[in-house]
């Protein structure tokens, strides 16, 4: 495989994903997929989607793009109402139907992706979408580790918690920091390629993996969250999701 960029988890954050594109671009890395949620809780959900559309060789679909075609019930009260939000800005009509293209793009979305000897999913390789592989699972939930690693005999990449690092064949998370932002891909493990658009390790920079042969390097990008911040707030989304984009959580 030649050096892939993986995105995810860009919540219509058009800042955050500039920042990235930019600094994919200064890399050297011509390659970019995207792990999912391209839409949610951000302010552009159809530029980021048609820049996802121009610029990723392929995409997977993430629970926030599930449900711009499914009921809300099980997301919470802020994600429900920036995904209604999101659905109005990217559904088709009469009077806008140039937007059918990335509306059928989201829709049509594969679950999961098989490339270069690796696996990719949005949330876990047992439930592609929706199951969330949490930092703590590695002590907390070792039935759980056991069963997600007998259905992987490689290193399998996701998003979905936006928190960037690796459960080992041991099962423990490393998380990514910027001591500690190289991993080897050795035999099973399940790598989270962090978030580009919303982190919620505490740090609110955006982030990114770079996929080289037999190692992934996590990448952090400052961008101007304060203009998302001012966009989150005048399209009447939840302050607390500006607020979070300050903190990182
Ligand atoms: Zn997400």
């Amino acid at each position: 495989m030649s050096t892939l960029a993986l995105i995810s988890d860009l919540h219509s954050n058009a800042e955050a994903l500039e920042a990235v594109l930019r600094r994919i671009e200064a890399l050297g890395v011509r390659e970019i997929a995207c792990l999912g949620d391209v839409v949610g809780y951000g302010p552009d959900p159809l530029p980021v989607t048609r820049a996802v559309m121009q610029r990723c060789s392929w995409t997977i679909k993430g629970n926030h793009d599930w449900g711009l075609f499914h009921a809300l019930d099980d997301f919470n009260p802020l994600a429900r109402e920036a995904l209604l939000y999101s659905r109005r800005l990217l559904q088709p009509s009469f009077l806008r139907p140039r937007r059918r293209a990335a509306w059928e793009f989201l829709r049509g979305l594969p679950e999961r992706m098989e490339a270069g000897g690796y696996l990719f999913c949005h949330g876990s390789p047992r439930d592609p979408v929706m199951e969330y592989v949490l930092k703590s699972d590695g002590f907390l939930e070792p039935d759980k580790m056991q069963q997600l690693f007998a259905l992987i005999d490689r290193p399998c990449f996701v998003g979905h918690t936006h928190w960037p690092g690796v459960h080992g064949a041991d099962f423990r998370f490393v998380q990514a920091t910027d001591e500690q932002r190289e991993f080897r891909l050795e035999g099973p493990c399940i790598v989270n390629v962090g978030s580009v658009g919303q982190p919620r390790d505490g740090d609110p920079r955006a982030c990114f993996a770079v996929v080289d042969a037999d190692r992934v390097e996590i990448h952090r990008v400052s961008y101007d969250f304060r203009r998302t911040q001012a966009k989150i707030l005048a399209a009447g989304l939840h302050p607390a999701l500006a607020e979070r984009l300050a903190r990182g959580k």
